[in-house]
């Protein structure tokens, strides 16, 4: 009998279509960036300005221009230095009036609305109009220098943490028109060409009339739980390490809801419970065209087996209260065609890869000291990500801190050692957790407990902690594969239910694949 290997990578069992966004969001998309501001302070959208003579808005005082070139826009750093912040660099409109060819726009002028920041602080003039459109190969920002960059627009937006709310929305909606107006060339109706109207906001068919609006394609991005494990992925196109919360395209006649569980289905083979859905709010991303709805959801327990319901009983029979039980979890798959890997990990083990709750403010993509694989840290998303804020809404709800959470959940030598499986209680609560602990050098399992547990090893457990071997056996540990193998039992604590042990190395190590086995001694 054999257990099953988390985390292994397998080909997709599940139905596919030509599109998904897989983890994050977007096509390979490390996830968007903080809700924009709004009209307040930032960008007014002006609907009102759409339905005007382009003329008379690109005319008015102090009109200014996002200059966009090959899906990257023009930035400019402020403060001085490399070590200024990037933000938006606005090009006064008028500027580009006499322009030679090659060094003008590009492609049609975008009304993005008023722009607060562009009227001079306490003049008590009106927001100019800011636009944003392709340029030419030739162009050069008034003034250029070095103090003007071009990024990735998607970078910009996503992992650079530099541009303030109201910039990351007028970005976001700038390249998302002009990706929109570069695909669109044609009626939809007839087929003829189109040409733009409302000052970029829609285009008309010359032929036959007809109006196309730009539209986004909800996708929802999904933090799946079960207890105290989440679910987060990978794509293989993202930075080394980097895990982040599923996420996938809602289709024609489908709710938000319907699709946040379906592509959790589909990428990990993990089916969420209808009932455990929670909304949170959603996130623009124009990469090309996405609108992200965040979603907290439950997954139930796998469906109780033999094995299961074996463990169950032998941790009855230990005396091993209810909630040191830990659940098991659905075996999630990654689908080959989405995601590199996907897996479960625990909530202590999250807590301590991330730090705290708070986490540190502007990196849109973060490091731990915990690795995946040596050499390689584990990543997620920075502050203002909207999967960031799942994850970080998910461990705060976790119930206070006891002193149960100071004990590693397993402690392993590399290669062949006796392990015992322990109850650690503390009696002031009536709480419990059950965890590993592997010696190499032990000729008996009463000396793994003896080692941590006895004498003035007592030290080590928190004050008023009790521990008590409930079985034992023995573990092969290969480190440099991440492998593990739980076999035999303890003469003098019997065989420990190995699937117990298996969840507890799984919660101190998620990427090492366990098996158990009652092969061997
Ligand atoms: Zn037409």
């Amino acid at each position: 009998m054999r257990g099953p290997v988390f985390g292994a990578a397998a080909r997709c069992r599940w139905a596919r279509r030509g599109r998904a966004a897989g983890a994050g969001a977007g096509a390979g998309a490390a996830p968007g960036a903080a809700p924009p501001a709004g009209g307040a302070g930032g960008l007014d959208r002006r609907g009102d300005w759409r339905a005007l003579p382009e003329a008379e808005v690109r005319g008015r005082a102090g009109a200014a221009l996002l200059a966009l070139r090959g899906g990257r826009a023009l930035l400019e750093r402020r403060g001085g230095a490399a070590g200024g912040r990037l933000g938006l660099a606005t090009v006064p409109l008028a500027s580009l009036e006499a322009a030679p060819a090659g060094a003008g726009l590009a492609g049609p002028l975008l009304l993005l609305g008023a722009w607060a920041a562009g009227a001079p602080a306490g003049s008590g003039q009106a927001p100019p109009p800011l636009f944003a459109a392709e340029v030419g190969p030739d162009f050069e920002p008034e003034g250029g220098g070095a103090e003007f960059e071009w990024h990735g627009a998607r970078a910009a937006f996503a992992d650079l943490g530099d541009l303030a709310p109201a910039e990351l929305e007028a970005l976001a909606l700038g390249h998302g028109l002009n990706e929109w107006h570069r695909r669109t060339r044609f009626c939809s109706r007839c087929g003829e060409p189109v040409v733009p109207g409302g000052n970029g906001h829609f285009v008309r068919c010359a032929t036959c009339g007809a109006q196309d609006y730009p539209r986004s394609d909800p996708c929802a991005i999904v933090l799946m739980y079960c207890g105290d494990w989440a679910l987060l992925g990978r794509k293989a196109a993202w930075p080394p390490g980097r895990y982040s919360t599923l996420a996938g395209f809602t289709e024609m006649a489908e709710s938000l809801e319907a699709s946040a569980l379906r592509e959790v289905w589909e990428e990990s083979g993990v089916r969420g419970d209808p009932a455990g859905l929670r909304f949170l709010r959603t996130q623009p991303w124009p990469f090309p065209r996405s609108l992200m709805a965040a979603f907290e959801a439950r997954a139930p327990p796998a469906a109780p087996d033999a094995e299961a319901e074996a463990e169950t009983e032998a941790l009855n029979r230990a005396g091993v209260p209810a909630g040191a039980h830990e659940p098991t979890l659905q075996a999630c798959v990654a689908c080959e065609e989405e995601l590199e890997d996907v897996r479960w990990f625990h909530r202590r083990w999250l807590n301590e890869a991330m730090g705290g709750v708070a986490g540190a403010a502007g990196a849109r993509l973060e490091s731990s000291t915990r690795e995946v694989a040596p050499g390689v840290p584990f990543r997620f998303p920075g502050q203002g990500a909207v999967s960031r804020e799942l994850m970080d809404g998910w461990r705060a709800a976790a119930p206070p801190a006891t002193p149960l959470d100071a004990l590693s959940d397993a402690v392993l030598c590399p290669g062949r050692q006796k392990y015992i499986l322990v109850l650690v209680e503390d009696p002031a609560s009536g709480s419990g957790k059950l965890v590993v602990r592997g010696l190499a050098a032990a000729a008996y399992h009463m000396d793994v407990f003896q080692h941590f547990f006895g004498g003035d090893a007592q030290l080590d457990l928190p004050a008023g902690l009790r521990a008590r071997a409930v079985g034992g056996g023995r573990i092969e540990h290969d480190p440099t594969r991440a492998q593990a193998r739980i076999f035999g039992f303890s003469y003098a604590y019997g065989r420990a239910p190995h699937t117990a042990a298996a969840k507890a190395l799984r919660k101190e190590f998620p990427f090492l694949e366990v098996e158990t086995s009652d092969e061997g001694y």
